[in-house]
């Protein structure tokens, strides 16, 4: 068997750019993916623009129209604690609406063109660290045994890479419930981000999706309420900002997003986007943070290449905007009061763009 520079476990945009990346670079890389081709993950699938505007520096491709969703652009609205008539649109402010599932397609497709080899419906196993990296991956009920230079856990928010490398650290994730609605309302081209503590204590939001709503919410475990009693919470309190009627169900999905912690690697080993905790807890936004360190992946391991230091350290100050911002937006989450909300809202819609939520 050939024996690969580089494996990456997780065929997400985390990682699809880190292999990308590292294949432009010369080496040899393995994407090892459990999912079929065009797996589904739950997701919003909303993007801001500045994402789009990264992906075009580093590859020179801008996201196809094949990956959005109708409508394409949406503003983005926030609803206060008090309600609509305390929100208001951010101006300057633009969403990309995309389908996650057919967006991921894309990259891995662009990381298969540079060079990477894709194994789906391959599953990662185990890997052990000592002189060497050694992985297992289980594919077709055959067992694998491979070598890497350098691996790269990009498998999402529970990351057996991270369990593994980090056994005794814990990393809390934040269940977030979405709902798919053909449904009425008092709605534009909106992503609707709603904050009241007795609701949840993080966010809510709705926002049109080919022709139906996307109702989500994230909701802590340690909260006294159940997420699918947060949710029913959040629609009375959309029928009654925006006349809301909800009238057939197509799909309902929970998942998590990395809540309040940042796991960056160890050694030769590194973890990317959701794996690595890069997310924020504030609004869920997490597919940008796992282009940006897919692309700080890439960038360290031509650096650790040159120096033949190990990578992990490499990365980890690459990465550390991240985690600031990781943790920033997670310390704000955690000590919010509704007045702190409603000022947040305020303030938010008075300052000049710039996007730091
Ligand atoms: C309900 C919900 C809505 C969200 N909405 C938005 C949004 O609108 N905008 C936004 O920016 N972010 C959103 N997020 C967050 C966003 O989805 C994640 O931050 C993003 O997907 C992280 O990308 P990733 O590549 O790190 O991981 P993922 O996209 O999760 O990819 C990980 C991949 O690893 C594979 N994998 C896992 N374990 C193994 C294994 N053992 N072997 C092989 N493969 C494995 C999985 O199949 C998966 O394909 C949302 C999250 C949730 C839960």
């Amino acid at each position: 068997m050939t024996r690969f520079d580089v494996i990456v476990i997780g065929g997400g945009p985390a990682g699809a750019i880190s292999a990308l990346k590292c294949a432009k670079l010369g080496l040899s890389v393995l994407l090892i993916e459990r999912g079929a081709l065009g797996r589904h993950k739950p997701c919003g699938g909303v993007l801001p623009t500045a994402c789009a505007d990264i992906i075009f520096e580093e590859l020179g491709k801008n996201v196809p129209q094949s990956t959005m969703c109708s409508p394409e652009k949406l503003g983005l609205y926030y609803v206060p604690p008090s309600g609509r008539k305390n929100g208001g649109n951010m101006r300057s402010h633009e969403l990309l609406n995309i389908n996650r599932d057919s967006f991921d397609q894309w990259l891995c497709a662009l990381a298969e063109e540079s060079g990477v080899k894709i194994w789906h419906d391959t599953e990662f196993l185990e890997m052990h660290q000592s002189e060497t990296i050694q992985v297992l991956v289980k594919r077709k009920e055959k067992i694998f045994k491979m070598t890497p230079r350098y691996f790269i856990g990009a498998d999402g928010v529970y990351s057996r890479v991270r369990r593994q490398l980090y056994a005794k650290k814990r990393s809390e994730t934040l269940p977030v419930l979405q709902e798919y609605w053909r449904a009425e309302g008092d709605f534009e081209d909106y992503f609707y981000f709603f904050l009241r503590g007795s609701v949840t204590p993080t966010y809510a939001y709705i926002f049109p999706k080919d022709g139906v709503f996307v109702v989500g919410i994230g909701s802590p475990k340690r909260q006294s309420l159940p997420i699918s009693t947060s949710i029913n919470y959040f629609k009375d309190w959309l029928f009654e900002e925006f006349n809301f009627k909800p009238l057939t169900l197509e799909r309902r999905e929970t998942w998590a997003i990395p809540y309040g912690f940042t796991l960056e690697g160890i050694d030769n080993v590194i973890l990317v986007g959701d794996a690595a905790g890069f997310c924020k807890s504030f609004s869920g936004e997490g597919i940008r943070l796992a282009i940006e360190s897919g692309i700080a992946a890439g960038d360290a391991i031509q650096e650790a290449l040159v120096s033949d230091e190990f990578l992990a350290p490499i990365y980890k100050d690459q990465v550390e905007w991240i985690s600031r911002l990781v943790h920033m937006t997670h310390e704000f989450v955690v000590s919010l009061t509704d007045e702190d909300r409603e000022e947040f809202v305020k303030s938010e819609l008075n300052r000049i763009p710039f996007n730091i939520y």
